[in-house]
């Protein structure tokens, strides 16, 4: 049986990055992820650059983009922590900064908007393709001698041992380790082999993401239309007419059914009062969107981070910066029980990292609920009060700058 001081489960944004941070702690660190190893990131720029050159390659209303469906919005504090750890790509293709914000309520009057400048930063964050951070973070995790990278292979089980836990892999390889570390997204294994329980609830939406181009530029303006059915947000890319849909949807079928040039006629009756109209778009994929919360993130030898812990509505782009900000925290806590000469699987050592981040990640949950229901809902009201509510951060100073500082992680 191999022996290892850290076992990280997961392999995706928030494993890789933890893994990252590990370095120079003294740990022996193994990664395990059942997916195949990612490109490196000169093999992701030199693909994305052939395809660009085919950019706008498009048949009527459907487009072949060359972006990834698949982005996120990086906040300040993720893009400071991923380029201390070797993780913030260079290549200016697959990121764009936007340095503004405009919400409208498309049952209503009321909008919101506020910029970089109101916070003095230069941009509230950057939109960025996941597979471009992956393979950034892959590229640092190669060279430390400290970790060791395992990929298509699975957890099978886990054994709690005297000495921390006893891992079985699908392949048959066992290894022992002081600390366990769930970084396995939303369904985590490592949470439901623990016995860990967690706090679950559909939202009884699907997010539906693609990309599309629109007749003018975007502005690097990040845009929100909160609908009926559930909010809409065109995110501004690389390329000034192009931006990432994350349509969070009641009715996903629907939406999907539509041919591409209906569904660019569906997005102009949403989006076009307040921008463009949308010209063309790329495939479309779904994502059907789960509320959960570990009630406990850690216990002897053992850890959760990231999607493993918690899961949350994309509606404000939050999910993987609290993840990151997971990684960080327990990263720190086990370079500073090393410099103490503690054990990385000590209870007391790992309550430390869930007290510190348990609070922040609960709180972003119940605001996030507490958007979701406050637009999701019909009732005059409600109705009212959310665009008195908007009106008013509008024309508050001091709220809209905690607003944008929220937002940018600042
Ligand atoms: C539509 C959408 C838009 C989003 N937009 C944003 C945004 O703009 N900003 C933001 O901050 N967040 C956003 N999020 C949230 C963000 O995508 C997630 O929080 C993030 O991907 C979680 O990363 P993770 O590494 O924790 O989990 P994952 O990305 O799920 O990675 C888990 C990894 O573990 C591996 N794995 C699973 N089980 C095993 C096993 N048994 N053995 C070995 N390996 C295993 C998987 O293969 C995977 O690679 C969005 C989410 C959605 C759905």
């Amino acid at each position: 049986m191999d022996n290892s001081d850290v076992v990280i489960i997961g392999g995706g944004l928030v494993g890789l990055a933890f893994a990252c941070a590990l370095k120079g702690s003294g740990l022996q660190v193994t990664l395990i992820e059942s997916q195949s190893a990612p490109r490196a990131s000169d093999e992701l720029s030199s693909d994305a650059a052939q395809t660009a050159s085919h950019r706008s390659n498009r048949d009527g209303a459907q487009l072949i983009s060359g972006v990834s469906p698949r982005v996120s919005a990086i906040n300040g504090k993720s893009r400071r922590f991923l380029s201390q750890i070797g993780g913030w790509p260079d290549d200016a293709g697959c990121k764009a900064d936007y340095t503004g914000m405009a919400v409208w309520d498309t049952q209503g009057t009321a909008s919101i908007n506020f910029s970089a400048s109101e916070i003095q930063q230069d941009c509230l964050g950057t939109i960025v393709e996941n597979a471009a951070i992956v393979a950034t973070l892959y590229d640092s995790a190669m060279v430390l001698d400290n970790l060791k990278l395992m990929y298509e292979t699975e957890l099978e089980s886990v054994d709690s041992t005297e000495a921390g836990y006893a891992i079985r892999l699908k392949d048959g390889q066992e290894i022992q380790s002081r600390l366990l570390v769930g970084a396995d997204g939303g369904q985590s294994r490592v949470k439901q082999l623990a016995g860990l329980k967690s706090i679950d609830w559909s939202y009884h939406q699907t997010a539906v993401v693609t990309t599309v181009e629109l007749d003018q530029p975007h502005d690097n303006i990040a845009r929100q239309w909160f609908t009926a059915s559930g909010p809409l947000a065109l995110l501004p890319l690389n390329q000034p007419n192009y931006c990432s849909v994350v349509w969070s949807s009641t009715e996903p079928d629907q939406i999907l059914a539509l041919d591409a040039q209906a569904f660019c006629d569906q997005l102009t009756r949403i989006t076009g009062k307040q921008t463009q109209a949308v010209l063309a778009c790329d495939k479309r994929f779904s994502f059907p969107l789960t509320q959960r919360h570990a009630v406990q993130y850690t216990r002897d030898g053992l850890a959760l981070i990231g999607d493993a812990a918690h899961t949350i509505h994309p509606l404000a782009g939050q999910g993987v910066n609290l993840g990151f900000a997971d990684a960080q925290t327990l990263a720190q806590t086990l370079h500073q029980c090393r410099l103490e000469g503690q054990n990385p699987g000590d209870l007391k050592v790992l309550k430390r990292y869930e007290n510190r981040r348990k609070p922040e990640n609960m709180l972003m949950a119940a605001v996030m609920e507490g958007f979701k229901r406050l637009f999701g809902s019909d009732d005059p009201g409600v109705r009212w009060l959310r665009n008195s509510g908007l009106r008013l951060v509008n024309g508050a100073r001091p709220l809209k700058t905690m607003a944008a500082k929220l937002a940018a992680g600042a």
